[in-house]
């Protein structure tokens, strides 16, 4: 998966991402409550960065507002399952666009639009894993985060 085409049909994408997660859940022994769905598909509305709070607000729009820990939650279940993933620059969120069994994935951000895609590089992050073992050094997790400007931004010039 590379960075997600302006002009593809989004909804497809959601209603895609959603049966993948229902898939998943099941695949799991969990389930995904109407709570949990609706907050992925506030998440997966765009393919940006959106805080807990800006959640909070897209749900508000739709309904009833949730409490902020029923949010907390709810991503704390879909970060668990891989569903979505935490952007720690940003302290915001993406939903998976892809499924990687676990592997971790780079997450691309685009500065000037905001689209956020994910890059499979399995080998960097095992190079780091063997170079940080070098230094007697036992990682849990590694971040990636790349800033800067997507394809599409970049053909508007
Ligand atoms: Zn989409
Ligand atoms: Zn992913
Ligand atoms: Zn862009």
């Amino acid at each position: 998966m590379s960075c997600p085409n302006p002009q593809h049909d989004h909804a497809h994408c959601t209603a895609d991402l959603i049966a993948r997660a229902e898939r998943t859940c099941e695949i799991r022994g969990s389930k995904l409550t109407g709570q949990r769905r609706e907050i992925l598909s506030c998440v997966a509305e765009r393919h940006s960065a959106v805080g807990a709070y800006d959640i909070i607000d897209r749900m508000a729009e739709r309904g009833a507002r949730p409490a902020p820990i029923t949010v907390y939650r709810a991503l704390d279940f879909l970060l668990a399952h891989g569903l979505v993933h935490k952007i720690e620059s940003r302290n915001a969120f993406v939903a998976c666009s892809h499924s990687h069994e676990g592997h971790p994935t780079a997450i691309l951000i685009c500065g000037t639009c905001g689209t956020v895609a994910e890059l499979d590089a399995p080998e960097i992050f095992r190079s780091l894993d063997a170079r940080a073992k070098i230094q007697n050094f036992c990682s849990a997790q590694i971040l990636i985060e790349m800033s800067g400007t997507c394809g599409s931004c970049r053909g508007k010039n």
